[in-house]
């Protein structure tokens, strides 16, 4: 009813599910349908061995990204990832979805039903139609150790190969205009809950006294090397552990508001683009890069959209917050990190910022085109476009 009604009015239509993407790829001027109270698990079962029996065995997803209030079809939707060179971004979770297409037709899609549709939609950019369920294939319920300790940027390049073998879960943040540098393991156990949260140390210090400087810092840029610094020693320079369920491990809070840009480059360009950032930015004194730089790993796979598409990759995020809401100059950042990723074969991230055309995405997506196959079959009059759409796909 609601397309037949935008039909009829010439309008648009997006659906909206938590909301959470940092992009302008939930956003419309036209009808906003929004599913996010729709988040009831179906059903737990057993498919052809690949979902584990609902007969009161917990279950989890093998990896999550760091926030909890998204939906299912949210997050396939952009490609979100977490980190671990044996695991996949979240679309490679996925055996199965239901699409209510434009023309208001109902498709069951897996590997062996709609295969083509199914190959698109795992990471559908909102763009195919609405999706009603998604099936993941999940693991028994498991508890994660994380395991952060600090360490330098040259030390972890050169170690990388190591790190990734020692951590399933392997990822660190780098703290720029340093060589400072947090490593963090996640690896399942069997060991009892622990945790070391503080609220003096992680609000108290780590968002209250760190917003107040950031903001300070808005009218002296110089100040933030040392905030940078202060806070790696502060906070980031001791060995600190936790253990608890997987999800309570992979989420954490992202508590500022701020401009966010996630490239995945092929996995043997780390180090070279890494050091190549950190020296754009000592040749560059005028700019600043807030903490951290998070840099994490995902396996290859061959999700038509994916920036992980038949390569193992390694995801550079850079951030800059906007203390108290106020906003700060990112152009400069953005250009010389876009440059970087660009020239190491990058490939943006669909829910964070980036100023790619549909000229360039077709050359770094190599299925670009049978997407937009399946895109102008299923909806030939772009009733689920919105400008940031249009921008990829006109
Ligand atoms: C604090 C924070 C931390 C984050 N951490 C990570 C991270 O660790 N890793 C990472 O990769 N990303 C991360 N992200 C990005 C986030 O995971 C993605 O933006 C994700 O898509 C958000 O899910 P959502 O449900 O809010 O989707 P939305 O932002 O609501 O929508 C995303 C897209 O999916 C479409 N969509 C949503 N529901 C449907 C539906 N039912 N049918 C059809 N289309 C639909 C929308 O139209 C839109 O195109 C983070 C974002 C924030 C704000």
């Amino acid at each position: 009813q609601i397309l037949e009604l935008a039909r009829e009015r010439g309008r648009r239509v997006k659906v909206l599910g938590g909301g959470h993407s940092p992009s302008d790829i939930a956003c419309t001027d036209g009808f906003l349908l929004h599913m996010g109270n729709m988040d009831r698990v179906l059903q737990v079962g057993r498919a052809s061995s690949l979902l584990w029996r609902g007969e009161g065995i917990p279950v989890a997803v093998p990896s999550l990204g760091a926030v909890s209030e998204v939906t299912a079809a949210g997050v396939i939707g952009t490609g979100t990832h977490n980190t671990g060179i044996t695991h996949g971004i979240l679309p490679t979770q996925v055996v199965a979805l239901t699409l209510l297409t434009a023309s208001g037709e109902i498709l069951e899609c897996s590997e062996s039903e709609n295969a083509e549709v199914f190959q698109a939609a795992r990471l559908h950019l909102g763009c195919l139609g609405i999706v009603l369920s998604v099936t993941f294939q999940c693991v028994a319920e498991f508890r994660l150790r994380e395991v952060a300790f600090p360490g330098t940027l040259p030390q972890v390049l050169e170690q990388l190969e190591q790190h990734l073998l020692r951590s399933q879960y392997f990822r660190f943040l780098w703290f720029p205009h340093s060589d400072n540098v947090r490593i963090i393991y996640q690896d399942p156990t069997s060991r009892p809950p622990r945790s070391s949260s503080s609220w003096i140390w992680d609000y108290a210090v780590g968002y209250y006294l760190l917003e107040f400087l950031l903001w300070i810092s808005t009218f002296f840029p110089g100040l933030v090397s040392w905030i940078n610094r202060f806070f790696f020693w502060l906070l980031f320079s001791s060995r600190v552990e936790n253990v608890a369920r997987s999800h309570r491990i992979f989420s954490y809070e992202c508590r500022f508001r701020q401009h966010v840009q996630d490239w995945a480059i092929p996995i043997g360009k780390t180090k070279e683009a890494l050091l190549e950032l950190q020296a754009a930015l000592e040749a560059h004194p005028g700019l600043v890069a807030h903490f951290p730089v998070e840099v994490r790993f995902s396996k290859g796979d061959e999700v038509w959209l994916s920036p992980c598409f038949q390569r193992d990759s390694c995801f550079i995020n850079v951030i800059l917050y906007r203390p108290y809401g106020k906003d700060v100059p990112v152009l400069e950042y953005w250009r010389i990190y876009e440059g970087i990723m660009r020239k190491h074969g990058g490939r943006p991230h669909w829910a964070k910022a980036h100023s790619c055309t549909r000229r360039e995405l077709e050359k770094m997506y190599p299925a670009f085109p049978k997407f937009c196959s399946v895109r102008e079959k299923l909806d030939p009059t772009g009733i689920f476009l919105n400008p940031y759409l249009e921008k990829v796909f006109c």
